[in-house]
């Protein structure tokens, strides 16, 4: 499978932005965006003023990273939220929200998207009962997500929900806490998501 294997935490000095990508260390003064928050290389520290495009382009990086999904992927996600009623801005967001690697970070059951990813890839999940290995799996409203039963005396999952124990999930996830599992509610709405992006610029990108 193809996965990035840039430092991640040179992708935030290039966005200019934290995208807590590294669990832990994010939240601490080791976070090099708290040390260096200028974009890596020899002009990172200059001006520059980006054109339309690079903006647009940045703004999808951004996101793209984020969420760490590939282009081509990321591509299709925004066909089909074209092909969806709304705002396909909006609705992009809502299909990126609900992939099953993104819900089981929510859910606090891993410290980034990346170890969530890594977690589901070794089935430690299920949807409805049954073992799902696949980080890109969409949920939806009315499915119920469970820390498999061999998995939940695992350290790091134990540690996870521990150090998570304080986090509110979003809205669309009804969790329930003692038996460490969540039923969607709901489709994830924009103010669900607490991202700075400006969805729209994605849109303007892929319109031209
Ligand atoms: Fe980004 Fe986390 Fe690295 Fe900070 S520690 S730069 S938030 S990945």
């Amino acid at each position: 499978m193809a996965r990035y294997t840039e430092a991640v935490c040179r992708i935030c000095r290039r966005e200019k932005q934290k995208l807590f990508l590294k669990g832990d260390r994010c939240y601490t003064d080791k976070c090099a965006m708290e040390r260096r928050p200028y974009a890596p290389g020899q002009h990172g520290q200059g001006r520059s003023k980006a054109s339309e495009y690079a903006t647009q382009l940045r703004e999808k990086q951004k996101v793209r990273k984020y969420y760490g999904v590939l282009e081509s992927q990321f591509r299709k996600y925004f066909e089909l939220a074209d092909k969806k009623p709304g705002k396909t801005g909006t609705n992009l967001l809502s299909i990126l929200e609900t992939r099953l690697d993104n819900t089981i970070y929510r859910l606090g059951f891993a410290m980034s998207r990346a170890e969530a990813r890594q977690l589901v890839n070794h089935a430690h999940f299920t949807v409805d009962g049954r073992k799902v290995n696949i980080p890109s799996y969409l949920v939806k409203p009315g499915q119920v997500i469970s820390i498999r039963e061999a998995s939940r005396d695992l350290d790091k999952i134990k540690a996870n929900v521990e150090n998570n124990a304080s986090r509110t999930p979003p809205k669309w996830l009804d969790y329930d806490a003692a038996n460490l599992t969540a039923k969607v509610v709901a489709v994830p709405e924009r103010d669900d998501i607490d991202l700075p992006i400006e969805e729209q610029l994605i849109v303007e990108l892929y319109s031209k």
